[in-house]
């Protein structure tokens, strides 16, 4: 797949009906007040760009779950009043996301404004990517802009379905996304170095295949580590253990042999004798866990080791910790590679969730190159496979 979409700054939009896809899926308390704005402020860039191009704006997204159905507890309208402070002009909200209200408000648009649909997942046709429906979405406008990275890997309407009515651009968002991690992938500044972490080998197999054939080392951390380390013939007591991923694992050590990529696995563990925050702890090398015992974090000859191949790294992607961290005591081998990226001058580029997470909360942001916002998007963009709503946008 090519990484080289057309973007706003490549098509007229002035005068234009422009729906523009987000992701307004921000978490809410129990009475509907939004608890974090980020989402909404991280698509402010691609909103007033097209505010001021005068283009005429029609925002949609999903929040939550609701299964289908109108259900005022996943309304977008809070994000509509927050999102017009932040703009600071009132932004129009539909009562409907296909019916009569969106349809009139889209239609009385003036240059410049803009509107929120309501949340397209009330319509059960969304992510059953029904043509009747993302066609009806597309009616509203004349042209396209996908600018929801987490959703992109579903072909849903919204996310997908409607490029096949209207010309399809990505916002600004998207467009990082897939400079930065296309490029990570495709020509990268060399050594590339990826680390790997997280519970299951069985998640990241496709990861783990397609960085072999791009990666100079590739380290991998984590609970999955054990499993590696099983089929290479070591003891690992009762750590995590994918029995039935034990001969993918040797493949993997085989295949990482003939494309010469230098593949890092945990040569000490820091061992625990229960799953629990208070567990005792010792360690001891990462083939030779005693009985009874579990290993919850890479030791710290292995941390030592990961951090000299970041430093010597040109570019680093990192997905899944590498131990246990929600346990303090087991958080360090996630905090000491988060470091080791913050302080190298390597490009930086962080998968979603938990390793995004853990940058965030040590307070590393500012150090990264990029940290996206997709935690399943990005892994799929990792494997090589083709995201549904990157893929319909139109080439440059
Ligand atoms: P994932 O959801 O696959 O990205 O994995 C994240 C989870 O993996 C976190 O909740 C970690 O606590 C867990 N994890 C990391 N290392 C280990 C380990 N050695 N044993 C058990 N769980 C682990």
């Amino acid at each position: 797949m090519t990484y080289q979409k057309k973007s706003i700054e490549d098509i007229a939009v002035a005068g234009k009906k422009v729906l523009v896809r987000c992701d307004f899926n921000v978490p809410q308390d129990e009475t509907g007040a939004i608890t974090s704005d980020k989402r909404i402020v991280a698509s402010l860039p691609t909103i007033q760009y097209l505010m001021k191009q005068g283009a005429k704006v029609i925002l949609c997204s999903h929040l939550g779950r609701p299964k289908g159905e109108v259900n005022p507890k996943f309304s977008l309208a809070p994000v509509a009043k927050r999102l017009g402070e932040l703009l600071g002009v009132s932004v129009i909200m539909a009562e409907d996301v296909v019916g009569a209200d969106a349809k009139a408000k889209a239609a009385a648009l003036k240059d410049g404004e803009v509107m929120l649909l309501e949340n397209v997942r009330y319509h059960k046709e969304e992510e059953k990517n029904d043509p009747a429906y993302a066609k009806e979405l597309a009616s509203l406008a004349e042209l396209y802009v996908n600018d929801a990275f987490g959703t992109s890997h579903r072909a849903h309407a919204s996310t997908a379905g409607v490029a096949d009515y209207l010309p399809a651009v990505c916002g600004y968002l998207i467009n990082k996304e897939i400079s930065i991690m296309g490029q990570a992938l495709e020509s990268p500044k060399r050594p590339l170095v990826a680390i790997l972490g997280g519970s299951k080998v069985s998640d990241k197999i496709g990861v783990i295949n397609n960085l072999l054939e791009k990666v100079d080392t590739l380290i991998i951390g984590g609970g999955m580590a054990y499993t590696f380390i099983r089929a290479q013939g070591g003891k690992i007591g009762n750590s995590l253990c994918e029995e039935d991923k034990l001969d993918y694992a040797l493949e993997m050590v085989a295949k990482a042999k003939a494309k010469n990529v230098n593949l890092c696995i945990p040569t000490d563990t820091i061992i625990a004798d229960k799953f629990a925050a208070d567990a005792a702890s010792d360690v001891v090398a990462a083939d030779a866990i005693p009985d009874g015992w579990m290993g919850l974090d890479i030791g710290p000859a292995t941390l030592k080791a990961f951090q000299d191949a970041v430093k010597n790294a040109g570019t680093v992607i990192w997905n899944g910790p590498m131990g246990v961290f929600e346990f303090e005591k087991f958080a360090g081998g996630t905090k000491g590679v988060a470091a080791a990226i913050a302080e190298s001058d390597a490009i930086s580029i962080i998968g979603g969730g938990d390793s995004a997470s853990a940058v965030k909360k040590l307070g590393f942001e500012k150090e990264m190159t990029h940290i996206s916002t997709g935690g399943g998007a990005s892994l799929e963009f990792l494997e090589g496979l083709e995201l549904p709503g990157i893929a319909c946008l139109e080439d440059k």
